[in-house]
């Protein structure tokens, strides 16, 4: 049997037994097959010696159950690591960080609390996913939308909470959080915002309360378990537009991410973004990769000519009333008029609502709401998964094709053997440059990968880019990069870790934060 770190059997097996008392034995998982179930497996660390496979998962079905859960927790100073539906793949999945971490997994607690279909929120336990948001919405025709990522079978629990996005308005989905419950570790249950006022009439309405506002210390983080959620939904549009913008020159980005970026703050274009070269995403040309390795942009820009393939698409979206829809768009066309060259194209259209028959005949719902896994399918045929390597760049076309440039030369330097698979996405006055890499359940493979992954992690530092979001292999190697005096950030994150949770029992090295019994050892 697999233990927690620093558990003797005797203890192991004494928590196991309370977790039972609390939550009922069929609801405490310790076999070796249901650990499997618990792996990660788009894991980089596959099969390895340190690949963290839990000892057990025990999965509550109540706020009164997960406070017990988290008293025996402190008792036998046993980690928990906290999963909604344990569907973050490319992040570390339904694994914790380290071997021997108990899982406490939520998506019994699967209840949607409330929607307020005028004011525009939900209010959702962690198991409820995107698909079952969706449905509820759905079979009552509620005038409300949710924003899936893609795919759409994790939670909006934890996908909020880990700071996700998605492509309506309402893509940057922790800015979309309004007032949580949570279990602090040492067992009691806090509401943030206003839902610290008993009886408050407006917890998911008015997202600050008074005082501090500590809703976001609980994303990313390890310090409480969220047992409810609050989240502001977008009132279902009555129209749906998507126009592309298509440019021709290498450089032509540069004028593309500036007049998008004003847009964007304008509050015009209300989108989330996946921008990238036509040449590379989609279908893969072969000649592609040895010419970009080549570092010179003729040849691509000749490619691109001969091929008539725009060399940068910026696939746009609109919501709202029809009128209002077309005179973005108009006014979007306007200003990208400005680049030589520039050339629109008409996408998808619709009214709503759809019938069920017009859905099942869209490829990709996802920017309409619609959360679907059809994803899955973009992925190379074999693949096992992949991680992605997403740091924050400014909204600049100079910095993309800096960071391009040294994607591709540290690819080619520690041989990967193809260029950077660099997708765009935007958040508020940032871009985010995604990587995507490959995994395999092959060690030598996956100690490639993660040598080129780190290689990137150091240069990216180095040019004043960090990652917004990792996977549990690198959470320690991103937070070393957040270094500003000697680490005061992570100084200040170690001095509420171990006021708020003294015994280290929730998420140990989650985002590089230890409690005090482990950080040597890992830090
Ligand atoms: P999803 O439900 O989208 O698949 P996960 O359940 O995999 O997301 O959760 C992703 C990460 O978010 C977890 O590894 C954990 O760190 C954090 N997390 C998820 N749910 C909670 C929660 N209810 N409370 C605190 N942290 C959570």
């Amino acid at each position: 049997m697999r233990l927690p770190p620093g558990l003797s059997s005797k203890d192991f097996s004494d928590a196991l037994q309370e977790f039972e008392a609390a939550v009922g034995k069929q609801w405490v998982f310790t076999s070796d097959e249901d650990m499997d179930l618990y792996r990660d497996s788009y894991s980089p660390v596959w099969n390895e010696d340190d690949e963290p496979i839990p000892s057990a998962a025990v999965a509550p079905d109540g706020v009164e159950q997960v406070q017990a859960i988290v008293r025996a927790a402190n008792k036998y100073k046993i980690p928990l690591w906290t999963i909604s539906t344990g569907k973050n793949l490319g992040y570390g999945g339904s694994a914790p960080l380290l071997r021997g971490i108990v899982v406490l997994d939520l998506k019994r607690m699967n209840r949607v609390l409330e929607i307020n279909d005028k004011n525009h929120y939900a209010l959702l336990e962690p198991g409820v996913s995107y698909f079952d948001l969706y449905q509820y919405i759905h079979e009552r025709q509620l005038n409300v939308w949710i924003d899936p990522p893609d795919p759409g079978w994790g939670s909006p629990m934890g996908n909020s909470l880990e700071r996700g996005g998605g492509y309506t308005p309402m893509h940057d989905h922790f800015d979309a959080v309004c007032g949580l419950e949570v279990v602090l570790p040492s067992g009691e249950v806090m509401r943030t915002g206003m839902g610290a006022l008993p009886g408050a009439k407006t917890w998911q309405q008015y997202k600050y309360g008074f005082g501090p506002y500590v809703t976001p210390i609980f994303s990313q983080s390890s310090l409480g378990i969220v047992t409810k959620i609050g989240i502001w939904l977008y009132p279902a549009p009555e129209a749906y537009f998507s126009g592309t913008v298509n440019v021709w020159k290498h450089r032509d980005l540069i004028p593309l991410i500036d007049v998008f970026g004003e847009l964007q703050n304008a509050g015009i274009v209300r989108c989330g973004i996946s921008l990238g070269s036509p040449f590379w995403l989609g279908a893969p040309h072969p000649e592609f990769d040895s010419m970009r390795a080549s570092g010179s942009v003729k040849p691509l820009e000749d490619y691109a000519e001969r091929k008539k393939m725009p060399y940068w698409s910026l696939p746009l979206s609109f919501y709202g009333p029809a009128k209002v829809v077309a005179a973005e768009w108009e006014y979007a066309k306007e200003k990208f008029s400005s680049i030589r060259g520039v050339a629109f194209e008409d996408g998808a259209s619709y009214r709503f609502p759809l019938s069920d028959e017009d859905v099942a005949r869209i490829r990709d719902t996802v920017p309409i709401g619609i959360p679907s896994l059809q994803i899955f399918s973009l992925l190379p045929p074999g693949s096992q998964g992949h991680i992605g390597f997403s740091p924050i760049i400014p909204m600049s076309g100079e910095a993309v094709l800096d960071a391009m440039a040294m994607f591709d030369r540290v690819h080619q330097e520690l041989g990967s053997g193809r260029a950077a698979l660099a997708v765009l996405g935007s958040f508020p006055r940032a871009l985010v440059i995604i990587d995507l890499f490959p995994v395999e359940r092959n060690v030598e493979h996956n100690r490639k990968m993660r040598e080129l992954y780190r290689r990137l992690v150091q240069e990216s530092a180095a040019r004043g880019w960090g990652e917004y979001r990792t996977h549990t292999t690198f959470m320690g190697d991103i937070s070393n990069t957040y270094s500003f005096n000697n680490h005061a950030l992570r100084h200040f994150h170690e001095t509420i870790k171990d006021a708020v949770d003294p015994n280290g029992i929730l998420s140990p090295g989650k985002c590089g934060i230890w409690p005090k019994h482990l950080r040597k050892e890992n830090a």
